[in-house]
């Protein structure tokens, strides 16, 4: 039987390297908070599909150990004990297997025995290249898998080969790229047995650790305890300024400086990154004016879902193409007409690009200006449609033509208010314009989470309601485009003009 209280996993591993309370806080916290939130979950139900492909490189099918399931939910007990006996029933390929050893566990995506008896391992990377994060967390399992009694031959990332384009079938064996990591993991894990070994004097504490508050708080991605280890940090905190990097809001904080008043009073260089944080609202009438003289009606506001598969779903398709599969639009014949909505969503499973450049180009076929916010992603998905139906090359080229870039008069400091905080990006500037915007009762709250919602139900053996998650994702992306109409009227009220009303 497993010893939970003292056990280090893979992911207690690579929190307790970052922060040691963050690991005490995690193993002594209330069973309430141990679920993933939503969208973490979407990512790794999408990455678990990748995971089953690779699954066809080896010749023979591999014995499944344990479903490849959402780690705070595993059954390690039983997962170790199915792979026990697999091992002992003389299975050679095993997916999915567990190990416990000393006090450490850890699975891994496959392994593969060879005839002298060691193993070759395999990680599967949804990634062209392997971050350091990816090595240091590759090493402790390299480490549990010694300490589990089993021999290592070889140690494999199989990473994505980009420049691979599918065929009819996918060829599995070019699409993952092999590369071998065994001697880079030998020489990283001399450090990590020296972690693990003061990671378990801290899950033996009374209390947690006195840890002051770091990088690590906020990267790779903002710590679960941070409303309880920063309760202490000021409403005004210099952390609040933005295009500054972290290092230097740690470097002002940890020498006394922690508001940014007392930035302004220290010896700091600060000046335009105070006067944009505490600006005034700025309006720029000319410019602004200038801007919205371009926008003609009929108007469109539009905005795109797109996704961005590594095993590519279609014929002629690289892994990492960008395939648009949703998109959102409100359309305004006049300022005085209450806007009409309209959406396209592709069906699971089948290519939606055709029907998708088909509907986009009727949609937009009446109207003169098409409004975007930051329109990188509209414009590639559409270059990319022209690219594989020429045939409507001319259609496509004229919505290029008629999209308004709405973030504009933002980045251009013709339109500002203080709490965009200096920034432009869709994130800061719709609370600014509309405080009532908020994505939390959506069951899909970002792009990512809808991209990953969108390829797991193009899985044959997802077991979501599709219709209902469909919807789901038509709504998110309707408040997208919402979002875009009260940026819009946002500048239309600041010249003092009639606003696009929903009633
Ligand atoms: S918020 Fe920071 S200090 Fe607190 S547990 Fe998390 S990483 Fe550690």
């Amino acid at each position: 039987m497993i010893d939970f209280k003292k056990v280090i996993s893979r992911s207690s591993y690579g929190r307790g390297s970052r922060c040691s309370k963050s690991l005490w806080l995690h193993r002594n916290r209330s069973k309430n908070t141990r679920s993933l939130p939503n969208e973490g979950k979407l990512i790794k139900l999408a990455s678990n599909q990748l995971v089953d492909a690779a699954a066809q490189l080896f010749q023979t099918e591999p014995f499944l150990c344990a479903r490849l399931s959402l780690e705070e939910n595993k059954d390690w007990d039983a997962s170790v004990a199915a792979t026990t006996a697999a091992i002992e029933n003389g299975e050679t390929v095993l997916a999915n297997p567990s190990f416990y050893g000393n006090d450490l566990m850890c699975d891994i995506h496959y392994l593969q025995k060879n005839k002298s008896g060691s193993w070759k391992a395999f990680i599967v990377k949804s990634s062209t290249k392997v971050s350091d994060n990816s090595k240091e967390k590759a090493t402790f399992q390299l480490h549990t898998l010694k300490e589990s009694g089993l021999k290592i031959s070889h140690f494999y990332f199989l990473t994505i080969n980009n420049k691979y384009k599918r065929a009819e079938k996918l060829d599995h064996h070019q699409l993952f790229k092999k590369t071998d990591i065994l001697p880079t993991l030998n020489k990283l894990e001399a450090p990590l047995k020296a972690t693990i070994i003061k990671l378990r004097k801290t899950l033996t504490l009374e209390q947690a650790p006195e840890i002051p508050i770091g990088e690590y708080c906020l990267s790779p991605y903002n710590c679960e305890f941070k409303s309880n280890c920063w309760k202490h940090v000021p409403k005004d905190s210099v952390f609040n300024l933005r295009r500054v990097s972290r290092e230097t809001k740690f470097k002002w904080w940890n020498n006394g400086i922690q508001t940014i008043n007392e930035l302004q009073q220290s010896k700091y260089e600060a000046g335009s990154l105070l006067s944009e944080t505490q600006g005034e609202k700025y309006v720029d009438q000319l410019g602004l004016t200038e801007f919205m003289s371009h926008i003609k009606f009929p108007v469109l506001f539009l905005d795109f879902e797109a996704y961005l598969p590594a095993l590519p779903p279609f014929i002629g398709v690289k892994p990492f193409q960008i395939i648009p599969f949703l998109f959102a639009a409100y359309k305004c014949e006049s300022i005085d007409q209450p806007p009409s909505f309209h959406s396209f969503i592709g069906t699971p499973k089948k290519d939606p690009r055709k029907q998708f450049a088909l509907h986009l180009i009727e949609k937009c076929s009446n109207v003169n200006s098409i409004l975007v916010y930051d329109p990188m992603t509209e414009k590639k998905v559409i270059r990319g449609l022209i690219r594989e139906f020429p045939e409507y090359v001319v259609e496509l080229e004229i919505i290029i033509s008629k999209i308004i870039d709405l973030a504009i008069p933002i980045r251009n400091k013709q339109f500002y208010l203080p709490a965009m905080k200096g920034l432009s990006s869709m994130k800061h500037v719709l609370p600014a314009v509309d405080a009532s915007n908020n994505y939390n009762s959506l069951s899909v709250q970002s792009g990512r989470a809808a991209s990953q919602l969108y390829q797991i139900l193009c899985d044959e053996h997802h077991d979501r309601n599709e219709e209902q998650e469909l919807d789901n994702l038509i709504e998110y992306c309707k408040m997208d485009v919402y979002g875009l109409v009260q940026v819009y009227n946002a500048f239309l009220k600041a010249l003092g003009r009639p606003i696009v009303s929903f009633n």
